[in-house]
Order: structure tokens, then C-alpha cells, then sequence
């Protein structure tokens, strides 16, 4: 999508507020709305779960509704109190509050197991002695109805006497489930005696050993939401299918007219990455990145720490909106709402990434003096500050040309540029090392033309970012490019997506050098290097160390910088 492209969007409602309004119309739930964000702790939160986040906690606050963080904890081998945590603060972080309200599916096990041990009961589940590939194999095609597992019609007792005694460790893993009794000829294949109860001895980061059988997803999550009184359960469109079977449970659960209500939307892709957190495990646990706070990385703490704000990733997702069909959203568009965040709230500095040495010939060399710089010309309100000016100075490499083409307004011998917030100079010579090539420029400078002075107002082509050398920081920069080169690089059929791994993804500039006026800046601090970028301090800044991320560039390009 092109920038200007945002400013169409319609104003008008999406399908899911249309939904929830007709049910308000209409009386239902006493005129409730409780949502839930249901996330299974088993890795950090990527910029996917930011759209389901911002829907579910939004759809509350706007109608005067509540949500629950419900953490379905139903596999205890895969998760872990470290992403219970991360999951946290990134709801936190991205400015929502779920109150008292959390919630785990480990606090339903026990109502889960009666309402198992009822099904048993009715004649509606049984314990099949098949492993989990057995099943798998007997359960037809949608055009061929699935067979009946030789335990299907097991007596009562029987099911409960080897159902609790799974519960009590007697049995291996993988030896016995507990399955529904439903229809193997149904048409949704999820109805075919779907798999219940599992057998898992790993302790639970929350009710230790207690439990030996565990609920599948699809046990647990309908049923919890019935728990919690939820109104509307908004999940992603490959639930669609899965509804007839959470709607079957609830009708053998439920004795009153409530019953929550699912709506299915479309997921949040980005283009150059992958958006799973299966996916993304590997990428960290293989060292593909430095973790999952990587910049490079999707998660809302790479994002973070990338120099991301709370308000820009709400801003695309508002932008991208919720639908019923499946896309790959264009990474650019966060990138455009990242740059059109900052510019209202970055202040601006100079920092040079790939520093060549001036020299003002005709300037003492035992003077400073301060340039009066305003902090950003979107706003006056962010104030001003002093740049100090001396006779060394640094500008940036690309910023001079020994022999410019044509129509190169930069520096270059016996042309004149500005130096933003400071004077004109006009290049007389070079020095070169002994391989030729240019490590100090020569200049002279224009006294009058200094803000304020009789030529202040002398117009030249270019204008230039500075820093004086004897008052610049050093700093380490990190560039940024995508981490794949290929578009949706988990779309291609049986190749794994590291094939298409960007090399060039990091770039790690050092000896970059920034004005003084950075020497307090903390982690997550975030500027605009004036005509290079916006760039956020990194947790490894130190003083004395600076390290900056660069979050985007200035423009649509992402090479621009990495020539
Ligand atoms: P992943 O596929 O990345 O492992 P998941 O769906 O298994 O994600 P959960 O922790 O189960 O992750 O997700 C919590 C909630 O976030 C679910 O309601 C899910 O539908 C939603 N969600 C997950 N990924 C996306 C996405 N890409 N776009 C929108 N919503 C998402
Ligand atoms: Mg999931």
C-alpha cells in the first residue's frame, strides 16, 4: 500500500463491531461484552498476537466491556513462567490492562476432568488403547467416512477405570487417549472422535505433578471460555472449522441459554518474515538471531527494541483492519507508521555512521562556539539546544565527491554547502592516504553566513548534518535489513524458510559519531539522526558506549544507507 493510500480508509464499522452491536441491540448476555486473549505460553508474543490483542482488549474498553488474559496452558512440555512473564509486559506494554483477571486453563483442570468423567459416563467419550498415528490413519478423507477404533464401545466402567488410572501414572505416554464418542462419518473431520485427554508426565509449571492426563486445545478452550462467562471469543479463521465441535461441547456442558459466541477473523502476516512462534523458536534456539528480542525479529520485543512504539504497532494494525480473508500485509506500511510516529516525537541530532575528517582552515583553532538548533521543526515545543562548532569537524563520506557527476549538491572541490544550523563552506583541497584515498577535506567558511549574520539567508544546494570532532561521541550503529530475502518465505512447499535467510540482514557500524548532547541518552531513547534515519539506543548502550539500533530509514528505502 502507498502512504497516501492510508488517508482512504474507510471509517466505517468492521464485521466484528457490527456483530457485537447487533447483539447489544438484541438484548443478549444482559448487555455484556467480556472478551478474552487466550495466548499459550510457549514463546514470546509476535506482531500477529498485537492484532488479536488489540481486538480483543479493544472490543472491551469500547463497549464498556472487560478481558481476560487466559493462558492456555495446557501442554506442559512446551511452556514456561519465562513466556507467562514476556507475555505480560508486552500486553502491558502495548497499553492494555486485564485487571485482576488472570486467568490460566490449568485453574479449570479439575472442572474439565468431571465434565470428561460425565461424558463417560453418557456413553459420550471412551479411552482407545491405539497410539496417536493409528487414529490418525482411521480417520478417512472428506469424501470417505473414518472407521470405528475396536474400543469405541467399551462398557462405562471399563472407560473409567482406565481413565483414572491414566490420571494416576500407571500407563506410558502415547499408550492410551481419551476421544469423544460423536460420528466418524461426519463431514468435519474434527467431529470424528476427536482425541480429549492425553497422557503427559512432564510437571506443569503450575500444578506440578498433580495431573498425568492433560486436555487438548480443543477441550479445554470453548469450555473455558463457557467458565468465564466470555460473550465473544475472537479467534483467527482457522477456528471456523473447529466451531461445530467447541458449540458440540457446550451443549453437553451447558444447562441454561448462555453460550459464547465465536467469530473468526483474518491473521496478521508480514512480508520478509515468519509469524509463528514455532518458527520463530528455531531461528532463536539455532542462533539465527541473538534472541527473541532481536531487532530483526517480529516479536513485540524485537519490534521494542528495534525503537518501536506501542502507538505505531496499534496504528498498523488499525490501518491493516480486520476481515475474512487471509493476506500478507506489506511490512513497508509498519514501517510507515513507525516514521510517521517518530517524526511527530523524535527529537533530531546529527550523528555521522561513516565519518570524513573537515577541516575550516580559516577557523581558529581555539575557539567553540554553540549553534542554536531547534529540536524538531514538526514541533517547537520539543524546544531547542547548542551544538558545539570548531575547526574539525565530521561530515559523512557520501557526503563528498572528489570528482561529482553532474547535479551533486553535496561537498565536493570549489563548491559550497551549508552546514545545517551553522555556515556555508566552500571546499579548497583534499588529503589523501597512501592508497589514494580522501582522509581529510579542506574548507573555508563564510563568517557572515551564519544564522543571525549579514548571509544567513545566502542560498546554497546542499545542506549537510555535522558533528564537531573534538566534542563527538563515539558509537557503535546497527543496521537493519530485512531477515529474509524472500517475500513470504514460509510459503513454499517443503523448503524450510532459513533457505532464504538475508546474509546481509545486520550491518555493524563502528567508530559512527554523534553529537554530545546524546551522552545521557538510556535504552529506548529515540532520535532521528537528521537525513539518515530514526534510531533508538540499544540495552548494550553504555556511557562512553553508545550503541544505537536504527529502527527505519527516512524514506522507502532500505538501501539507501547500506551502499
Ligand atoms: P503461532 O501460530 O504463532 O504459534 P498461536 O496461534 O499458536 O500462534 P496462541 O498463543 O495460541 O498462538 O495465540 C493467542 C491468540 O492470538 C489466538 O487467539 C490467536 O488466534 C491469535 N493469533 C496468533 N497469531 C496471530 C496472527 N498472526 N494474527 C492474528 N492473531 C493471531
Ligand atoms: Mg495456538
Amino acid at each position: 500500500m502507498k502512504e497516501s493510500e492510508s488517508i482512504l480508509k474507510p471509517e466505517s464499522q468492521h464485521f466484528i463491531e457490527q456483530a457485537i452491536e447487533k447483539d447489544l441491540s438484541e438484548g443478549k448476555n444482559d448487555g455484556r461484552v467480556h472478551t478474552r486473549f487466550p495466548p499459550e505460553p510457549n514463546g514470546y508474543l509476535h506482531i500477529g498476537h498485537a492484532k488479536a490483542i488489540c481486538l480483543d482488549f479493544g472490543m472491551a474498553e469500547q463497549y464498556g466491556g472487560k478481558c481476560n488474559l487466559r493462558f492456555d496452558d495446557t501442554n506442559p512440555t512446551k511452556e514456561d513462567v519465562e513466556y507467562v512473564d514476556s507475555i505480560k509486559e508486552d500486553i502491558q506494554w502495548l497499553g492494555f490492562t486485564w485487571e485482576d483477571r488472570e486467568f490460566y486453563a490449568s485453574d479449570y483442570f479439575g472442572k474439565l476432568w468431571d465434565f470428561a468423567v460425565s461424558l463417560i459416563r453418557r456413553g459420550l467419550a471412551y479411552v482407545d488403547d491405539q497410539g496417536a498415528d493409528t487414529i490418525s490413519g482411521q480417520k478417512g478423507t472428506t469424501t470417505q467416512p473414518g472407521i470405528a477404533s475396536p474400543f469405541r464401545d467399551r462398557s462405562t466402567e471399563e472407560n473409567l477405570d482406565l481413565f483414572y488410572r491414566m490420571n494416576e501414572g500407571e500407563f506410558e505416554e502415547g499408550s492410551r487417549v481419551l476421544r469423544a464418542k460423536i460420528d466418524m462419518a461426519s463431514p468435519n473431520m474434527h467431529m470424528r472422535d476427536p482425541i480429549i485427554y492425553r497422557i503427559l508426565k512432564t510437571p506443569h509449571h503450575r500444578t506440578g505433578s498433580k495431573w498425568k492426563v492433560y486436555p487438548m486445545y480443543d477441550f479445554a478452550h470453548g469450555q473455558c471460555d463457557y467458565f468465564e462467562g466470555i460473550t465473544h471469543s475472537l479467534c483467527t479463521l482457522e477456528f471456523e472449522v473447529h466451531r461445530p465441535l467447541y458449540d458440540w461441547f457446550i451443549d453437553q456442558l451447558k444447562a441454561d441459554d448462555y453460550r459464547p459466541r465465536q467469530i473468526e477473523f483474518n491473521r496478521l502476516n508480514l512480508t520478509y518474515t515468519v509469524m509463528s512462534k514455532r518458527k520463530l523458536l528455531e531461528l532463536v534456539k539455532d542462533k539465527v538471531v541473538r534472541g527473541w528480542d532481536d531487532p530483526r525479529m517480529p516479536t513485540l520485543c524485537g519490534l521494542r527494541r528495534r525503537g518501536y512504539t506501542p502507538e505505531s504497532v496499534r496504528r498498523f494494525v488499525d490501518l491493516i483492519g480486520y476481515t475474512k480473508v487471509e493476506a500478507i500485509n506489506d511490512v513497508s506500511l509498519l514501517e510507515y507508521a513507525i516514521r510517521e510516529d517518530l517524526n511527530k516525537r523524535a527529537p533530531r541530532v546529527f550523528g555521522v555512521l561513516k565519518p570524513l575528517k573537515v577541516i575550516i582552515i580559516n577557523y581558529s583553532g581555539n575557539i567553540t562556539e554553540e549553534m542554536d538548533i531547534e529540536n524538531n521543526p514538526e514541533d517547537e515545543s520539543h524546544g531547542r539546544r547548542l551544538v558545539p562548532f570548531s575547526r574539525e569537524l565530521f561530515i559523512e563520506q557520501d557526503d563528498f565527491m572528489e570528482n561529482p557527476p553532474h547535479k551533486f549538491f553535496r561537498l565536493a572541490p570549489g563548491q559550497e554547502v551549508r552546514l545545517k544550523g551553522a555556515y556555508i563552506i566552500k571546499c579548497t583541497g583534499v588529503v589523501k592516504n597512501d592508497a589514494g584515498e580522501v582522509t581529510e577535506v579542506h574548507c573555508t567558511y563564510d563568517p557572515e553566513s551564519r544564522s543571525g549574520g549579514p548571509q544567513a539567508g545566502r542560498k546554497v544546494k546542499g545542506t549537510l548534518h555535522w558533528v564537531s570532532a573534538a566534542h563527538a561521541l563515539d558509537a557503535e550503529v546497527r543496521l537493519y535489513d530485512r531477515l529474509f530475502s524472500d517475500e513470504d518465505p514460509s510459503g513454499h512447499r517443503d523448503v524450510d524458510p532459513r533457505e532464504f535467510l538475508n546474509p546481509d540482514s545486520l550491518t555493524i557500524l563502528t567508530g559512527c559519531k554523534v553529537e554530545p548532547s546524546l551522552a545521557e541518552a538510556k535504552p529506548l531513547d529515540k532520535f532521528q539522526f537528521q537525513r539518515v534515519g530514526y534510531f533508538c539506543v540499544d540495552y548494550d548502550s553504555r556511557p562512553g558506549k553508545l550503541v544505537f539500533n536504527r529502527t527505519v530509514g527516512l524514506k522507502d528505502t532500505w538501501a539507501r544507507m547500506n551502499r
